[in-house]
């Protein structure tokens, strides 16, 4: 068996849930695994099972327990150790999100099992796993494998893999037969920062703003464009650091690492460690006055311009097209 922890949030299933599944039922096809089962773990989430079982998941086990309402390592990585003690997968699929890389790690040491981090792609060479991991902050790819791992736990990149429709199928669910963890630490709130604009890790389109906005008060332009045309709005560390923008809306290195379709970058000098975060993007837009910016170098499309002039442009113009 293949076992996928399907992440979710507050009662909703992540996009990165059903890239895990696929990734899962790639791995169980080809290690001739009988099946693919999937794990919900959380408070109030007996109801996502169905959506994962249409998806071509065998089995899924659900852990509903008010004590899994938040994250906590000790309360998912306890639950999903007791499914892989109970049901002995040979691999466990997980998402390289925050979440995901946090809880394969502490599931991989307590089941003392090998860890495959941050893969974009896996195969099946002489019916051996090989999975690529970006290294030396993407500069590389690496191809690793891990022979004779049992279990083995890998972690897969946010849309490393082509989304597909739903099968159809109908797989089982079932309660799982876990007892909750003794919690060591309690998340006590939660604060949300409110954005109008969509998550940056599960954006389709992302506009990201660089020092080159000038001020906070200058990102308004981007949320603008962004509303218009349902992106999220990311930035460069150097606007992190100025405190123009929370840390969670970063891209790159020490930020977040994305792989949208558009990833528009605006006033971006295009640092190796902002482009390690983004340059996964099918089709990258840089606009910035310097032609010989390094982000002009990696850019589909590059606009060589004032920002402040061509961003309520390009606003303008999707308006248009879309009222069209
Ligand atoms: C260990 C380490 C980790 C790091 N991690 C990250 C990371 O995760 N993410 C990240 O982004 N950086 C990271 N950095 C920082 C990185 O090296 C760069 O300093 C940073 O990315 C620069 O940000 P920037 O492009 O916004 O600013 P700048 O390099 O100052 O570039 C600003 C750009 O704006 C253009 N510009 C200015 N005015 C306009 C205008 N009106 N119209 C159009 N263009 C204009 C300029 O021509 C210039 O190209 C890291 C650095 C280190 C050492």
């Amino acid at each position: 068996m293949v076992l996928v922890f399907a992440e979710q949030r507050e009662g909703t299933l992540k996009k990165v849930a059903f890239e895990a599944v696929l990734v899962g039922t790639a791995v169980a096809r080809e290690s001739k695994q009988a099946d693919v089962a999937a794990a919900v773990i959380g408070s109030g989430v007996s109801g996502l099972a169905g959506e994962l079982a249409r998806f071509g998941v065998g089995r899924v086990f659900t852990v509903d327990d008010q004590t899994l309402g938040s994250y906590t390592p000790d309360g998912y990585a306890g639950a999903l150790e007791q499914l892989c003690r109970q049901h002995r997968p040979t691999h466990v699929v997980l998402s390289a999100t925050a979440m995901g890389k946090d809880l394969g790690a502490t599931l991989a040491a307590r089941l003392e099992a090998a860890i495959l981090p941050d893969c974009i792609a896996v195969e099946f060479e002489s019916g051996e796993l090989v999975c690529t991991r970006p290294i030396y902050a993407g500069k590389a790819l690496s191809r690793v494998k891990a022979p004779g791992a049992d279990p083995l736990v890998l972690t897969v990149r946010p849309r490393s893999v082509a989304m597909q429709a739903e099968t159809g199928s109908a797989g089982e669910v079932i309660r799982a037969d876990v007892r909750p963890a003794e919690l060591r630490s309690r998340v006590a709130e939660v604060v949300k920062l409110v954005t109008r604009t969509v998550e940056l890790t599960e954006a389709d389109i992302i506009v990201s703003g660089g020092r080159g906005m000038k001020g906070p008060e200058n990102y308004a332009i981007l949320e603008e464009l962004a509303s218009v045309i349902n992106a999220a709005v990311g930035a460069s560390r150097a606007a992190v650091d100025a405190g123009w923008r929370d840390h969670q809306f970063q891209v790159g290195q020490t930020g977040k690492v994305v792989a949208p379709t558009v990833y528009i970058a605006c006033g971006i000098s295009g640092a190796i460690q902002h482009l390690v975060g983004m340059m996964n993007s099918k089709c990258i837009v840089a606009i910035n006055k310097d032609p010989e910016a390094n982000i002009m170098k990696v850019a589909d499309y590059a606009v060589v311009g004032d920002l402040f002039a061509v961003v309520p442009l390009l606003t303008e113009e999707f308006r248009k097209l879309k009222a069209a």
